[in-house]
C-alpha cells in the first residue's frame, strides 16, 4: 500500500479533474451559490495526524451531518429512553419523507431522516430554550473539534426557515401524534441553526474522533460516550447515514458515514481514522457525488473497508 499522505494528495487530484459532479442543493437558496467544482478531503489519524487535500480548509454547510451531533448529545440527555420515539431501521425512503410516519403512528424509522433528526431536536429544547439548545449543539461541536471559530451561519437557517414547508409538515404531523413535546417553531427552530454549522472537512474530521475511538477523543483522553454507544452510532451511520442511498454506499465503500446536502460526508474507520470530504454537487438521492467516489477510492487503496479482513 501506498502510504496515506500519498493516497489522500492522490484523491484530491483526481477529484479536481472530474466533470460529472452532480447538482448542487438548490430548495434552500445559499446553497445553490456555491460553487460545484469545490472538493475537499480530511483523514485525521489516531496519532492525531491531519493529511487534508483540496479544499480541506474551507468552512461548508455541515446540514445533515449535524445530525450525528445532536443525535449523540440526546443519547447524552435521556439515554435509551430516546428509542421509544424514534426507530433504528433503515427508512429505504428519501431524506425528507413524511409516507411511512403514517402507519408508524409518528414515530420515525431512524434519528438520520428528517423527522427523526426533528424529534432528536425537540429532545435537546429539554436543556432550556432554543437559543441555549443551539448554544449547547455549537458548544459540542467546538469541543470536540477543539475550535472555537467554528460557527453557524444564520443566514442558511434563516433561509430554511423561509423555505422549509417539508419540514414544518413533518414537525406538525408528528406532533399530531404527540412525538414532539415543544412547539414545532422551537424544535425546527434548533433543527435548522444545527444543520446550518459552518465547518471545513479539517473540522469535521476532527469532531468525529470520537466515532473512531470507542468514545473517546484520543487527544485529551475524554471519553465523551461510552464504547458501546460509539459502535451503536456507527452502526446507525452505515444503516442509515446515506437515507435511500445507504446499501449503495455501504456496499461501495465499507464504512459509517454520515452525508449533508451542503455536500459533506463524515466517515469513520475504526480504530484508525475519521474522515471528511466535501463536494458540493449531489447524486440523484441527495448525496455528494464525488465525496462517495473519493471515499470509495480511499477505502479501496487502503483496506479500510470495515468489511475487509485485517
Ligand atoms: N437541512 C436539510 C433539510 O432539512 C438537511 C437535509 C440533508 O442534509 N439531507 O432539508
Amino acid at each position: 500500500m501506498k502510504n496515506i499522505a500519498s493516497i489522500v494528495a492522490d484523491i484530491a487530484e483526481e477529484m479536481r479533474g472530474m466533470t460529472d459532479r452532480g447538482q448542487v442543493a438548490n430548495y434552500i437558496p445559499p446553497l445553490a451559490c456555491v460553487s460545484p467544482d469545490r472538493f475537499g478531503i480530511a483523514v485525521v489519524m489516531a496519532d492525531g495526524t491531519v493529511h487534508a487535500g483540496g479544499d480541506a480548509e474551507e468552512p461548508f454547510s455541515i446540514q445533515s451531518v449535524s445530525k450525528v451531533f445532536s443525535l449523540t448529545l440526546a443519547l447524552g440527555m435521556i439515554g435509551d429512553a430516546l428509542w421509544s420515539r424514534v426507530g433504528r431501521e433503515p427508512s429505504g425512503s428519501a431524506f425528507n419523507s413524511i409516507v411511512q410516519l403514517e402507519t408508524e403512528q409518528g414515530i420515525p424509522r431512524n434519528p438520520f431522516i428528517n423527522a427523526g433528526a426533528i424529534v432528536v431536536a425537540d429532545v435537546l429544547l429539554a436543556s432550556g430554550t432554543p437559543a441555549e439548545a443551539i448554544a449547547g449543539v455549537l458548544r459540542f461541536v467546538r469541543g470536540l473539534a477543539r475550535d472555537e471559530t467554528i460557527s453557524i451561519d444564520a443566514s442558511v437557517a434563516a433561509a430554511e426557515l423561509a423555505t422549509g414547508y417539508r419540514n414544518l409538515a413533518l414537525a406538525n404531523y408528528m406532533r399530531s401524534f404527540g412525538n414532539l413535546m415543544h412547539p414545532v417553531e422551537q424544535a425546527l427552530g434548533v433543527y435548522f441553526h444545527q444543520c446550518a454549522l459552518a465547518m471545513s472537512c479539517r473540522q469535521l474530521a476532527m469532531a468525529g474522533r470520537f466515532l473512531a475511538h470507542d468514545g473517546r477523543d484520543p487527544a485529551t483522553g475524554r471519553c465523551i460516550v461510552t464504547p458501546q454507544r460509539a459502535r451503536r452510532i456507527n452502526a446507525l451511520m452505515m444503516l442509515c447515514g446515506h437515507y435511500d442511498n445507504s446499501g449503495e454506499f455501504a456496499f461501495r465503500v465499507g464504512l459509517p458515514g454520515k452525508s449533508g446536502v451542503g455536500g459533506g460526508i463524515l466517515a469513520v474507520v475504526p480504530g484508525t481514522a475519521s474522515i471528511a470530504v466535501w463536494s458540493p454537487g449531489l447524486n440523484a438521492k441527495g448525496n455528494s457525488q464525488l465525496g462517495a467516489l473519493a471515499l470509495e477510492r480511499l477505502a479501496a487503496r487502503t483496506g479500510w473497508s470495515v468489511f475487509e479482513a485485517a
